[in-house]
C-alpha cells in the first residue's frame, strides 16, 4: 500500500529544501588523518521524526524528484565544505538514475561555480545497486564529470549485478567496498581473500579504494595490511551534524 501521505510530506520537504545534512569522516588510513567528509542527507518528517534514507530517496526516485534532493545536496554541501576550517574533501551520493537526463554534470558544475569550491575536492558517488540507464548516455555523462577534474566512486562495491561490467566501461576513480564485505574480514578466510583480491583489482586498475563499514581495528588493521588507501564506518565516526576534524583518539 502506498503511503500518500508520505508521498504528499516528501513534496512538501523537497519544495521548501526540509533537509538535513550529516557528516561521516573519511579516514587516510596510511596518516590516520580525516581527509574527507561524506554528506548523508536526513529527513526529519514532521510528526513522525527521522526517516531511514533508504526510504525515503527510493520513494524520492519513485516519483522522479530525487533530481531536486541531489541538486540541493550538491549546493549545500559545496557551499558549506568552502567555508570549512581546513580544505578536506567532500563526498557527495548522487542517484545513477539521473544520469539519462544528462544534467548531473551540468549541476555539479553549477554548484562548483556557485561555490568556489575546487573541483579537485569534490568527488561523487554512485551506487553500483542503482541504475545506471542507457550505458552510452551513463559513459558520456561520467566522463564529463571526469573532465571537471572531479573525482568518482563507484559506491557499495559487491552488492548490485553489473559491478565488474561497471569498473571496467565507466570512468571511476575510486572502489567503495560495501560494508556487508568488511563485516566478514578476519571471520571467514574466502573473505579475506576476495577482499585482498578486490583491492588488487582497484590498484592494477589504478583506482583507489575505500572500505565503508569498518567497526574494528582488526578489519582496519587488515586493509591497512593490505594497501586498502581509506577508511569509513563507527570505528572512525558515525554520521553527525558536528564535524570531527581529527580522528577521536581510542584510548
Ligand atoms: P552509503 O553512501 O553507502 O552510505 C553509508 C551508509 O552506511 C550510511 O547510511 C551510514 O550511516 C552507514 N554506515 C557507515 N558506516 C557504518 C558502520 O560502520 N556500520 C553500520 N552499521 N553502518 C554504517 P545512511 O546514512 O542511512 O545512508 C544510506 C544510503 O542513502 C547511502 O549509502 C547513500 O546511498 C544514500 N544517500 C545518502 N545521502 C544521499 C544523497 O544526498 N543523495 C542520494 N542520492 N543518496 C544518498
Ligand atoms: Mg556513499
Ligand atoms: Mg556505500
Amino acid at each position: 500500500m502506498t503511503d500518500t501521505s508520505m508521498e504528499e510530506d516528501l513534496k512538501q520537504a523537497i519544495s521548501h529544501n526540509a533537509f538535513q545534512i550529516n557528516w561521516m569522516p573519511v579516514l587516510e588510513t596510511a596518516t590516520e588523518h580525516v581527509v574527507a567528509f561524506e554528506a548523508l542527507v536526513r529527513w526529519n518528517r514532521p510528526g513522525v521524526g527521522n526517516i531511514v534514507p533508504d526510504i525515503f530517496l527510493k520513494l524520492a526516485e519513485k516519483l522522479t524528484l530525487i533530481e531536486n534532493i541531489d541538486r540541493w545536496v550538491l549546493h549545500y554541501t559545496c557551499q558549506a565544505a568552502q567555508n570549512w576550517e581546513k580544505p578536506l574533501g567532500l563526498s557527495v551520493n548522487i542517484s545513477p538514475s539521473w544520469l539519462e537526463t544528462e544534467r548531473v554534470s551540468k549541476t555539479i558544475e553549477s554548484a562548483l561555480l556557485a561555490s568556489g569550491l575546487a573541483p579537485s575536492r569534490l568527488q561523487i558517488e554512485f551506487s553500483e545497486q542503482g541504475n545506471f540507464g542507457p550505458s552510452d548516455l551513463s559513459r558520456k555523462e561520467l566522463s564529463r564529470i571526469r573532465a571537471l577534474g572531479v573525482k568518482l566512486v563507484l559506491d557499495d562495491f559487491g552488492t548490485g549485478s553489473q559491478a565488474l561490467e561497471r569498473l571496467i566501461d565507466l570512468p571511476f576513480t575510486q572502489i567503495k567496498l560495501d560494508r556487508k564485505l568488511i563485516h566478514r574480514i578476519g571471520k571467514d578466510s574466502r573473505v579475506d581473500t576476495v577482499v585482498r583480491c578486490l583491492l588488487h583489482l582497484a590498484h592494477s586498475l589504478d583506482m583507489t579504494c575505500c572500505a565503508e563499514g569498518v567497526e574494528t581495528e582488526e578489519q582496519l588493521g587488515f586493509l591497512d595490511a593490505h594497501g586498502c588507501e581509506e577508511i569509513q564506518g563507527f570505528l572512525i565516526g558515525r554520521p553527525a551534524i558536528a564535524m570531527p576534524f581529527d580522528r577521536p583518539s581510542n584510548t
